[in-house]
């Protein structure tokens, strides 16, 4: 049996554990939570090294066992700079896994599998996929809220998913439409107040004006995040991707 077929087995045996009903107190204990991991997300890039989507840990590995894709693995220097990178295809991700959990185990996520651990990779390369990235982001209220940060546009203060609504900034009575550019992050209290005018009618500012993100907010919040600062250099991919003269 190749190995890669053992390592699927071993995988799937892992997301069985995972899928177990909580219907014990242990067993709860035994979800995601116990195996922050499997919540990583890892950034996939084309064959031109152009990021086009996130994904999450058993997707990345999926594709990683078929051999549709290899890992980048980023090197940073001694400045916490990203510095350089190597291509890795699976046997060698995991090769290089068994050296950092030795050296460097507190920088990666890792997978325990019954046979060997693995750390999760952070990027991802489509090796045969050298389509454009999607540009347009999903116009949706989970997206419209993450790209206002839940801070209400008028107060500035942040709030709960649950005490925020949408607001037509030119209300609908007025012509306004349902636009990115239209609709903004409200709290139940600024809603109320500024009722069915616009911001000048009703004496209120916007803190910044709404516009189409240009990536998603999901990326957004995990660029926030030190584990995955290796992303950014594909992310501002401007130098790679300028025409040379
Ligand atoms: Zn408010």
């Amino acid at each position: 049996m190749k190995w890669t077929e053992l390592w699927r087995r071993a995988f799937n045996a892992e997301r069985m554990s995972h899928n177990v009903s909580p219907i014990s107190p242990l067993a709860a204990s035994r979800g995601s939570a116990a195996c922050p991991a499997l919540n990583a997300n890892v950034l996939v890039l084309n064959r031109f090294y152009q990021a086009i989507r996130v994904v999450n840990v058993r997707r990345a590995f999926t594709l990683l066992c078929k051999d549709l894709a290899e890992v980048v693995h980023v090197e940073s220097d001694a400045s916490g700079k990203a510095s350089k990178w190597q291509n890795l295809d699976f046997a060698e991700w995991r090769e290089l896994s068994e050296l950092k959990a030795t050296f460097e185990p507190d920088e990666y996520d890792w997978i325990h599998t019954v046979r060997f651990q693995i750390a999760v990779p952070r990027i991802i390369r489509l090796l045969g996929y050298d389509k454009l990235p999607r540009q347009d982001v999903k116009f949706n209220r989970r997206n419209i809220y993450a790209r206002d940060s839940n801070r209400c546009q008028y107060c500035g203060k942040r709030f709960n998913t649950s005490e925020l609504s949408l607001d037509h900034v030119i209300p609908k009575s007025q012509g306004g439409r349902a636009t990115w550019e239209n609709i903004v992050c409200c709290c139940v209290r600024c809603n109320v107040k500024k009722g069915g005018r616009t911001p000048e009618q009703a004496g209120m500012k916007l803190i910044s004006k709404p516009t189409r993100p240009r990536r998603s907010p999901v990326i957004n919040i995990r660029l926030a995040d030190q584990r995955y600062s290796s992303w950014k250099q594909f992310l501002d991919n401007a130098y790679w991707t300028v025409e040379l003269k």
